[in-house]
């Protein structure tokens, strides 16, 4: 059920909104303005009701301030409130509001509104998601990377805890589309795809087709020593899916992978950091292939071969 917050001072119209919606939404009522902001950052809600009058913080500050975070501003906000006057439904709409209603509302008006911004929103999230989802493989794209790597760097660099950045690349997949064709191929990312997401399931970890036969990855929390160790047998395991090559090339498919460790500070980028994983899976692949290589806390190379 779609989580729905009621924000409003009197308590008689929060409980009537809330009876309006209340067999088709998980309803959240506050009292505040103030205590709308704590809600929204503690709870996932897909519409807010707002009441514009209210003592202390008014609905107009709240919904500029919904307006202005990047992690708020695109829960759709109806306002509903007795200015009834031209002027104040083009503020609200100008700040952003999807909606405005004007009290004395009818119920089945609110719940028609809220119903299609509801299902508005339900839309924009689908297109969103699918938007940052690889279409092969299923797992997140490039463009989830780009976004998610950069919140998660902050999280670590705020927190202090390391960051491991990695990149997987498959070993001689130009000779193995040559041999068995660009479908058979397209099953072999997928099955590795697959193989390395089973092993990053907490839920910190992240993994992303990075494009073509590439992957990326992060991961937060352990050390150089242990996400070297753990990316070893990620390594194995896809080795030991036993997807034949071409003999002549190698015996199974195998991946290469190149990985650095650090404890972000905030002068360090993490565009610098996917550059020396770069750089890794590159000494990775002129070692032999089908290892990996990894720089620690201390820029000193790790090598598993
Ligand atoms: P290396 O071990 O050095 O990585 O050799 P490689 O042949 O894997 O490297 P190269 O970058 O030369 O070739 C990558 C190949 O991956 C080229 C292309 O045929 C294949 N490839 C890239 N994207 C896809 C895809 O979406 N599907 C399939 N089937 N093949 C792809
Ligand atoms: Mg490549
Ligand atoms: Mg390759």
């Amino acid at each position: 059920m779609e989580k729905v917050l009621i924000v409003d001072d009197s308590p008689v119209q929060a409980a009537q909104l809330k009876s309006i919606l209340d067999d088709d939404y998980n309803i959240t009522i506050v009292q505040t303005a103030e205590d709308g902001l704590k809600a929204v950052s503690a709870d996932n809600f897909s519409l807010i009701l707002l009441d514009v009058v209210m003592p202390g913080m008014d609905g107009f500050t709240l919904l500029k301030k919904l307006q202005d975070e990047v992690v708020t501003r695109h829960i759709p906000v109806i306002l509903i409130t007795s200015l009834a006057d031209i002027e104040h439904e083009q503020h609200g709409l100008t700040l952003g509001a999807v909606d405005y209603i004007v009290k004395p509302f009818h119920p089945l008006i609110v719940k028609a509104r809220v119903n299609t911004h509801i299902k508005l929103y339900q839309y924009r999230k689908q297109v969103e998601y699918q938007s940052m989802t690889d279409q092969l493989t299923g797992i997140a794209n490039r463009r989830r990377h780009d976004r998610y790597s950069q919140i998660r760097w902050q999280e670590a660099t705020r927190l202090q805890v390391p960051f491991s950045v990695c990149m997987f690349d498959i070993d001689k997949f130009k000779m193995y589309n040559d041999t068995f064709g660009h479908p058979a191929g397209d099953k072999v990312i997928t099955s590795v795809a697959k193989t390395v997401s089973n092993y990053l399931r907490r839920s910190t970890d992240f993994f992303a087709r990075y494009g073509g036969e590439e992957f990326v990855a992060f991961l937060v929390g352990d050390n150089s020593a242990q996400s070297f160790a753990y990316l070893k047998r990620v390594r194995q395991a896809v080795e030991d899916l036993h997807i034949p090559h071409n003999p002549d090339t190698a015996q199974w498919v195998t991946i290469s992978i190149g990985g650095v460790t650090v404890l972000p500070h905030p002068e360090s980028s993490y565009d610098a950091y996917l550059k020396i994983a770069d750089t890794m899976l590159y000494d990775a692949k002129r070692f032999g292939r089908n290892q990996v290589v990894w720089a620690d806390e201390s820029m000193r190379q790790l090598r598993e071969k």
